[in-house]
């Protein structure tokens, strides 16, 4: 809907001049919903720091090449793309479990909480509890909303993403988590994308490893099963790139235009030991 001008009649009907009528409460909305967004964007930014803290370090090196498959270790961190490095670093901060049992989400939630603003803090809080990465088939589009549902659960989702739909098909799937941010529900952070051809046995994978782990445990939710074996996603993309020969991963695509150190896998090399 385009906004109207200051002396145009106000869109409600109401026979007044936008500026009589709606338009300051319109302001105000605005105003509030770009707060809301800064926020988001600050906890993203805010998490990445946190997660790249040094006491985090030994962590960070196991777990990569689990995450990973191999294909990343601390010895090649620094080659990860900034998209590679935002998804690891997404998994370590609200799928992964401390040896404590504890995910950097919730320590995250403990430490920051009384250094943020009311709006961040309410994104924080509200991240603590959110699902698992998932996979996530595209239903429909219009713009910046995404139709999706989950291809486990079944559940349905509109989603906003600044980017839209980017090169996904409708009945292709995406591999994210789902955060509320406010009112809305986006992405939390570069989603990463499972073509038609490359689905194949997927959800077969994710079953058989469902049915091993509930009669391990059998009280798991969806959720903590899925947190469990969220990295089972990306060891498939990565097979299934593999054997349609793209490169699994940035670092062996012989067509990237150079291997710069990101910013962010530099920031965690620096412990390696
Ligand atoms: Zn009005």
């Amino acid at each position: 809907m385009s906004k109207p001008g200051r002396n145009d009649l106000c869109y409600c009907g109401s026979g007044l001049k936008y500026k009589k009528c709606h338009m300051q409460e319109d302001q105000a909305k605005e105003k509030e919903r770009s707060l809301i967004e800064r926020a988001g964007n600050f906890i993203r930014r805010d998490l990445l720091k946190f997660a790249r803290d040094e006491r985090f370090a030994e962590e960070f090196a196991k777990t990569l090449p689990f995450y990973w498959d191999g294909y990343y270790d601390p010895a090649n961190a620094e080659q990860m793309s900034q998209p590679e490095a935002l998804r690891f670093f997404d998994w370590f901060l609200f799928d992964h479990e401390l040896p404590d049992g504890k995910r950097l989400i919730e320590l995250y939630a403990e430490e920051r909480m009384e250094d943020l603003s009311t709006h961040q803090q309410k994104i924080a809080a509200d991240w603590v509890n959110v699902g698992a990465s998932s996979l996530y088939e595209l239903t429909a589009y219009e713009g910046q909303t995404l139709h999706l549902r989950d291809y486990f659960t079944g559940e349905a989702f509109e989603v906003y993403e600044a980017g839209g739909r980017g090169n996904v098909e409708l009945g292709e799937l995406i591999i994210t988590r789902l955060v509320p941010v406010s009112d809305r529900i986006e992405l939390s952070t570069t989603a990463a994308y499972l073509p038609a051809e490359e689905i194949t046995d997927v959800k077969a994978k994710i079953e058989a490893a469902r049915e091993a782990y509930l009669a391990e445990h059998p009280d798991a939710n969806h959720t903590e099963f899925m947190r469990k074996h969220s990295h089972l996603l990306v060891h498939h993309a990565l097979q299934e790139a593999k054997k349609q020969g793209r490169p699994p991963i940035a670092r062996l695509d012989t067509n990237r235009p150079d291997t710069k150190t990101q910013k962010m896998a530099r920031g965690m090399a620096r412990f390696k030991r």
